[in-house]
């Protein structure tokens, strides 16, 4: 069978990489002329070491701890001896996976009647699966997220998250090779993202940039074994972790095509498509009290390791109970 894959981010090259040497002959199709361009922060949680062997020369750090804010004051810090996660060098990693499968990148697709149309020229494929990420989807359902690269001299450890009273979103500060990354995402104009990004923002700032994320969670209608990655929707809406839920989702499909398994099926039982719908539905609940006060109360009064647990996407249900009570179940 012969897969063309559209677009070369986490999800398409993850997927290319799942299913290098199989009897699926799968092509990335990435438009631009080199992988890892779109703005991001670069964290990437434990776990992913399931899936990829993350090359050592793509890990910038490991994490081993978070520290938690609420409107710039600091509420809790967690400091393990284990890993929590990784800062890696995205465009390297995915260059690295790039290189064992066939990428093709300067390579612009699109669909017209469900033919794949590349750079102007009809391809063959038996399959297309989409993974533009938040390319394809639309304002309703993705926050505008701004970021600086600054040379803020940053704990290498550490990364820190910020989340506010007034904004239905989040912050960070994540240690970056030449300093840190410090951005700011939410459900909010571009100019106020901008103002609560000056408020946390030291040092110099290097380069600015920006994109949308997806904040909705899975997209049901999308559920048909076409989509991966964040064009599915797979990043937890709470704290916009994008990169390994879209690495998961590509693993799930891999199996699904080797195994002649239903994706939707898959995927609607996998503890990835659960916790990924309870951070969408924290943010749906917020957006329709316009209050982001549930929330507020749970960074308060919760234990700060349950807090990470449920940032991390590795809760159960009662850890959610603990957390919200049960209405959120
Ligand atoms: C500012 C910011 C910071 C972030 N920080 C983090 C973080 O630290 N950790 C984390 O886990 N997540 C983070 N995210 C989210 C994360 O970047 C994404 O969720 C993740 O990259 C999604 O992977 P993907 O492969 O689904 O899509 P993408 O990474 O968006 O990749 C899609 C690819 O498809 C290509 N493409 C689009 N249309 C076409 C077409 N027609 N033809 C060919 N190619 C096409 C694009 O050029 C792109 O390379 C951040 C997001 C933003 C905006």
């Amino acid at each position: 069978m012969k897969v063309a894959v559209v677009g070369g981010g986490p999800a398409g090259i993850s997927l290319g990489w799942f299913l290098r040497g199989t009897k699926i002959d799968v092509t990335v199709y990435e438009g631009l002329d080199d992988v890892g361009k779109k703005p991001c922060a670069w964290g990437v949680l434990k776990g992913i070491e399931n899936y990829l062997d993350i090359p050592k020369e793509a890990i910038y750090s490991e994490i081993k701890g978070f520290r938690i804010y609420l409107d710039n004051k600091l509420i809790s810090e967690v400091r393990e001896r284990e890993r929590l996660g990784y800062i890696v060098d995205k465009p390297l990693l995915l260059r690295k996976l790039g290189e064992k499968i066939d990428l093709r990148l300067n390579s612009k697709v699109v669909l017209n009647k469900g033919k794949l149309v590349v750079n102007g020229k009809e391809e063959e494929a038996d399959k297309v699966i989409i993974a533009t990420g938040h390319y394809s989807l639309s304002k309703d359902v993705t926050i505008p997220a701004l970021q600086y690269i600054t040379d803020l001299n940053y704990d290498p450890e550490m990364v820190d998250m910020y989340f506010y009273s007034d904004l239905l979103g989040y912050g960070w500060i994540f240690p970056d090779p030449k300093g840190a990354k410090i951005g700011v995402g939410g459900y909010a104009s571009v100019d106020f993202i901008r103002e609560k990004l000056k408020t946390i923002t030291s040092g110099r700032i290097i380069t600015q940039h920006g994109a949308r994320v997806a904040d909705y969670g899975v997209f049901e209608d999308r559920l048909n074994g076409s989509y991966i990655g964040e064009a599915l929707g797979t990043v937890y809406a709470v704290t916009g972790e994008g990169i390994r839920p879209s690495i998961i989702s590509s693993r799930i499909m891999a199996d699904s095509l080797l195994e002649g398994k239903d994706f939707s099926r898959e995927f609607k039982r996998s503890k990835l498509h659960w916790t990924l719908q309870v951070h969408a539905e924290v943010i749906k609940r917020a957006k329709a009290s316009n209050s982001v006060k549930g929330l507020e109360r749970v960074l308060l009064r919760a234990d700060p390791k349950l807090v990470v647990k449920f940032a991390m996407g590795d809760f159960g249900k009662l850890d959610l109970i603990k957390l919200f009570g049960s209405a959120i179940l």
